[in-house]
């Protein structure tokens, strides 16, 4: 069972590696961002509650993001591995899914980490606002506080793994298949 993180801040392209990736490598893909914004499709109270955190491009509180993860793992029956795309996304996040882990005495076997400047970041979201309908895509000082975030609450993250000598940067620039064959290269290390 492979356990791995596909790490970077908004809008560096982990929704479309980690599609490609779940794929190939037959693995669960966990999106918190689309967990999310289904609920908030549906108009459940979660999603709703959601809602106010996302469109101003603060992180869902802690509690509610580990409620509905923990909800969605034990609800899913025999899978090979996972992808975890946009979580953990705060320390308690990644210590909450180290515990969840232990209890089946798993651990997570790598964290990627795709590296990309704040300008390109801003560029690739605007762009992907014009069609995606996210109201946190189209404004550029929601997009700017979400890499905020990301540095303030998020970034830490890595450093939680690489203690553990699983964190890894990858460079994020380049065409969709020369970033897919760079995640590739170190995921077959693992599956080997
Ligand atoms: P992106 O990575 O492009 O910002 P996501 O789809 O991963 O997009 O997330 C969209 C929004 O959903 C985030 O800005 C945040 O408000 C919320 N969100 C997603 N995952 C988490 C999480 N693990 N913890 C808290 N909030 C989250």
């Amino acid at each position: 069972m492979i356990q791995f993180i596909l790490f970077g801040p908004p809008g560096s392209g982990k929704g479309t590696q980690a599609a490609k990736l779940a794929e190939k490598y037959d693995l669960y893909h966990i999106s918190t961002g689309d967990l999310f914004r289904s609920e908030t499709a549906n108009k459940t109270t979660l999603g709703l509650k959601a809602l106010e955190y996302m469109s101003q491009g603060q992180l869902v509180p802690d509690e509610i993001t580990i409620g509905m993860l923990k909800n969605k793992i034990s609800n899913l029956s025999e899978v090979s591995g996972f992808i975890y795309d946009g979580f953990p996304r705060t320390n308690p996040q990644a210590e909450a899914l180290d515990c969840l882990l232990q209890e089946s005495n798993q651990a997570i076997d790598l964290l990627l980490s795709l590296e990309v400047p704040e300008d390109e970041i801003v560029k690739r979201i605007l762009n992907r606002g014009k069609t995606s309908g996210r109201p946190d895509d189209n404004d550029e000082a929601i997009i700017r506080k979400r890499i905020q975030v990301y540095l303030d609450e998020t970034s830490i993250v890595f450093e939680h793994y690489a203690k553990l000598g699983k964190s890894r940067h990858i460079n994020g620039i380049g065409t969709i298949e020369e970033i897919f064959e760079r995640l590739c290269f170190e995921l077959d290390q693992i599956c080997k």
